[in-house]
């Protein structure tokens, strides 16, 4: 799949023209149709006017291919780390106020559950294998301090996930260490939650987490795996057509200071050696052929 396409259908081009004339003119093609720029994501020549311009510096920092689909999969994570967040935050709430006002509500639970159990018997459920009135009964058996307690674990859960959450749809290099660091330290915890029950959804939690863990370290280089974070940046920069058009530009200009370099070294020892020529000889008869003698003597280099 070509994310960089598919980056471009989703939020258009990215046309950018550099006040460097020389970048500007291996940006841009001008054709019967008009001048058309190339887009610094997808590589497409656009017919246009370009989308900005200014110092190069100032050009748009473009995400490409592999690291369009990398955000693509971390803003997956922080999606699910947000579900994770609300669902947390909700629960700490719940049990906070329910260990406040516990009279209460087991006054109303007193009240309810013959209610309830007669609905769930006409159902057809089997009310003493109901997992959720088992948790209630279980909660009301907590004293308020405990409860507390659960909603604050809940409440702190909730805030790491945030926190994973902003890091990682940022796509920050912090919310990846954030991310991969926090929940490395659930890993344990889950995986003995699996040994005294496995269900689906723990399943599928755990499968989640390591799958982040494993995707962060590996592909964003974290703690130097793979050369870490500079042979990272080093392959963002190697993708970015900005920089391939800066570099073979670099490369263009080099050759051609060489090669001029060259040709005033060749002059030069032309220079002298005509100099003596004269010396021996008498007078020059005149020098406009020099750079062609100069051109010339470099051939056999
Ligand atoms: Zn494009």
């Amino acid at each position: 799949m070509d994310w960089s396409l598919l980056g471009c259908g989703a939020s258009g081009h990215v046309t950018f023209a550099p006040d460097e004339p020389e970048l500007r003119k291996r940006l841009s093609v001008t054709s019967p149709e008009g001048a058309s720029w190339r887009c610094l994501r997808c590589g497409t020549f656009v017919i246009g006017e370009p989308a900005s311009g200014g110092p190069v510096s100032a050009a748009p920092r473009v995400r490409r291919g592999k690291e369009l689909r990398s955000a693509f999969i971390l803003r997956l994570f922080a999606v699910e780390r947000g579900l994770r967040a609300i669902i947390f935050a909700a629960l700490a709430i719940a049990v906070w106020r329910f260990s406040t006002s516990r009279l209460s509500i087991e006054a109303a639970y007193d009240q309810m559950l013959p209610a309830v159990r007669s609905l769930l018997r006409e159902l057809g459920f089997n009310v003493n294998h109901s997992k959720l009135l088992g948790l209630i009964q279980h909660a009301f058996q907590l004293n308020p301090h405990t409860l507390a307690l659960l909603a604050l674990a809940a409440g702190a859960y909730a805030v790491i996930e945030i926190i994973e959450a902003v890091g990682l749809w940022l796509l920050k290099r912090w919310g990846e260490y954030f991310a991969m660091i926090a929940t490395s330290i659930g890993i344990p915890y889950e995986i003995y939650d699996l040994t005294a029950k496995v269900t689906v959804l723990r399943v599928v939690a755990f499968i989640i987490n390591v799958a982040l863990v494993v995707y962060l370290v590996v592909t964003k280089r974290l703690f130097g795996v793979r050369g870490g974070k500079k042979a990272y940046e080093a392959r963002l920069r190697s993708a970015s057509i900005l920089q391939g058009e800066m570099d073979a530009l670099a490369a263009e200009q080099a050759v051609r200071a060489e090669e001029a370099a060259q040709a005033e070294e060749a002059a030069q020892a032309g220079h002298t050696g005509q100099a003596e020529e004269a010396a021996r000889a008498g007078p020059a008869p005149g020098r406009t052929d020099q750079p062609r003698e100069a051109g010339t003597a470099r051939g056999p280099d």
